[in-house]
């Protein structure tokens, strides 16, 4: 089977919303008045990002999921996306799997796959995905102040913990172990809850790099320092079950979350509980901003200490 020929059969689907989908040069996207549009991209590389156990329809469910969520973090609308995909060779079984964890997502979402490239190499996923948020109104980083109460949706660290037993640094039984392989292999971006944040939420991140390095890129952009209470932090019951500085290393260092980390003014708490409760999600708050520059870490103890703000770093 050949490159046009895999392409037509697995990617290549009716796409009615978008001007022009795939197979001409440019697929053709028209904005609604008024809308700005978001674009991301995010990559995927084998051994980076993803181990050589993910099931296929997995990865393409991932691939898409941490783009979505970071229109979700931009409280924009997905609307389209482009896959730039390269395999070590045309396997129809691997294309097909991993075209349905792919569509599936979109689906959920209704969006379209509107374009792309194919090319034959290490296996590797580029989705870019296109999304539309009000001129003048995406959530951004930099709006963080002095006050505010600091908010994370769902739970944190489970993605890590299961990285953990894939190296062999944590064992769990295998129902537990199934749960939060799920959340590193199969996160679900939050863009039900971006969207309910529009106009409530003062900055926004989604948690791909950890806690404490995606707050760090808020609290740097937004002039502002916090304190954080760690036994806030929302964390599921395999997780909370582990030894305390495991638990600790994956719920503030542990990356691919994919939640939203938010901020909000503290007289609006139970519109932000609400947006929650809209977008079928949980929220809670861990902390708060402060004007002067510093993450203060408040432990299980009540002991307060200074916290260095860095996450994963591909060349650190
Ligand atoms: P060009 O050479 O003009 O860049 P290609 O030959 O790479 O075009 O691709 C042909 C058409 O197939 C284009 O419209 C492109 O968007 C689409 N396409 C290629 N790969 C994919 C893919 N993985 N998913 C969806 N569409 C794709
Ligand atoms: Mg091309």
């Amino acid at each position: 089977m050949g490159e046009f020929e895999l392409i037509e059969r697995h990617f290549v689907r009716a796409t009615p919303r978008a001007a022009l989908g795939p197979g001409d040069d440019c697929a053709l996207l028209a904005p609604a008045p008024g809308q700005a549009l978001a674009i991301t991209s995010d990559m995927l590389l084998e051994g980076r990002h993803f181990l050589a156990t993910v099931p296929p329809a997995r990865l393409g469910h991932k691939a898409l999921a941490v783009n979505l969520s970071d229109l979700a973090a931009c409280g924009a609308k997905p609307l389209a996306f482009t896959l730039a995909l390269s395999l070590p060779r045309a396997d129809e079984a691997f294309a097909a799997a991993l075209a349905q964890g792919l569509f599936a997502l979109a689906d959920a979402h209704g969006i379209e796959l509107v374009g792309g490239d194919t090319t034959a190499g290490a296996l590797s996923l580029c989705i870019t995905a296109i999304g539309e948020v009000p001129a003048g109104g995406a959530l951004l980083r930099n709006g963080a102040r002095a006050g505010d109460q600091l908010w994370v949706s769902g739970c944190l660290g489970d993605a890590r913990l299961a990285l953990e037993v894939f190296r062999g640094h944590a064992a769990l039984a295998a129902a537990d172990f199934e749960a939060v392989r799920l959340a590193m292999e199969c996160p679900q971006p939050r863009v039900a809850l971006g969207l309910a944040l529009r106009g409530l939420a003062t900055s926004a991140i989604d948690l791909s790099d950890g806690l404490l390095g995606d707050l760090g890129h808020i609290l740097r952009r937004s002039r502002v320092g916090a304190r954080l209470e760690l036994a806030a932090l929302p964390c599921s019951a395999v997780l909370a079950a582990q030894p305390r500085a495991l638990r600790e290393e994956c719920l503030l260092r542990g990356g691919d979350d994919y939640e939203l980390l938010f901020t909000a003014p503290a007289a609006r708490a139970a519109e932000v509980r609400a947006a929650g409760a809209a977008a079928g999600v949980a929220v809670t708050p861990i902390g708060l901003i402060g004007a002067a520059p510093d993450l203060v870490l408040v432990d299980e103890d009540g002991r307060e200490g200074l916290a260095a703000a860095r996450g994963f770093d591909h060349f650190a």
